[in-house]
C-alpha cells in the first residue's frame, strides 16, 4: 500500500515537474544562489559518497561517445588555444626526459625516412610556409611517417591547425586499422602453423 501511495506521488510529483519546469527551476536555482555553500557542500558529500559509480559512469559514457569525446576536446583546444599551449609547455618543461623522447621518435623517423629526392632547404621551405601563417598552422606527413610515409616535400604539407587535427583523427582511425589487421593476421598464422 505504501508502495502504491509512493508511486503515485512520484508520478505526481513528475506530471508537477513537467507543467511547471521552467518555475521549478528558478526556484531550485534561487535557493542554491541564497546558500551557495549548502549546494557545494551537498554535492561534495554525494560525490564521496559515490564516488567509484561517477567515476564509471564516465568512463561508460567516454568508451560510448569517443567521437564526441574527440570533437569536445579539439572545440576546447580550439577555445583554449593559449591556455593548451602553456600548459603544454610547462609539461615539456617539468618532464623534459619524456619531452626530449617524444622529439627523438620523432627525428629518428624522419632521419630514416628522408627521401633521397629533395634538400633540408627544400624542406625548410615547407616550414617557413607554415610559419608564416602563424600559430594557426602545422606542417603535415600526407602519408604518416609511422605508415612508411617519406620525409619529403611531395609527402609534406603546410595545413591550419584545425585541419591537421581532423586530418589526425583519419590517421588514428587507420592506424587502428592496421593494428587489428596484423592482430587478425597474427592469430591467423598462429593457428595454421
Ligand atoms: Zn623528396
Amino acid at each position: 500500500m505504501i508502495a502504491a501511495n509512493s508511486e503515485t506521488e512520484r508520478e505526481r510529483s513528475r506530471t508537477y515537474y513537467a507543467a511547471n519546469r521552467d518555475q521549478v527551476r528558478e526556484r531550485a536555482r534561487a535557493r542554491h544562489m541564497a546558500n551557495p555553500e549548502k549546494l557545494r557542500e551537498r554535492k561534495r558529500a554525494y560525490y564521496a559518497a559515490n564516488r567509484q559509480n561517477i567515476l564509471d559512469s564516465h568512463l561508460a559514457w567516454r568508451t560510448a561517445n569517443t567521437d564526441k569525446v574527440r570533437q569536445m576536446a579539439a572545440a576546447y583546444r580550439a577555445a583554449n588555444r593559449e591556455q593548451v599551449q602553456n600548459r603544454s609547455q610547462e609539461w615539456r618543461i617539468a618532464n623534459p626526459g619524456a619531452a626530449s623522447a617524444i622529439v627523438s621518435k620523432r627525428r629518428a623517423f624522419k632521419l630514416a625516412q628522408r627521401c633521397t629526392c629533395c634538400t633540408d632547404a627544400d624542406i625548410k621551405k615547407i616550414y617557413d610556409i607554415a610559419a608564416l601563417c602563424g600559430s594557426g598552422s602545422h606542417v603535415d606527413h600526407k602519408i604518416q611517417l609511422s605508415l612508411g610515409g617519406r620525409h619529403c616535400i611531395k609527402n609534406l604539407e603546410a595545413m591550419t591547425v584545425d585541419a591537421h587535427i581532423e586530418k589526425s583523427k583519419l590517421d588514428a582511425s587507420a592506424r587502428a586499422d592496421v593494428r587489428r589487421r596484423n592482430t587478425l593476421l597474427r592469430n591467423w598464422a598462429t593457428k595454421w602453423s
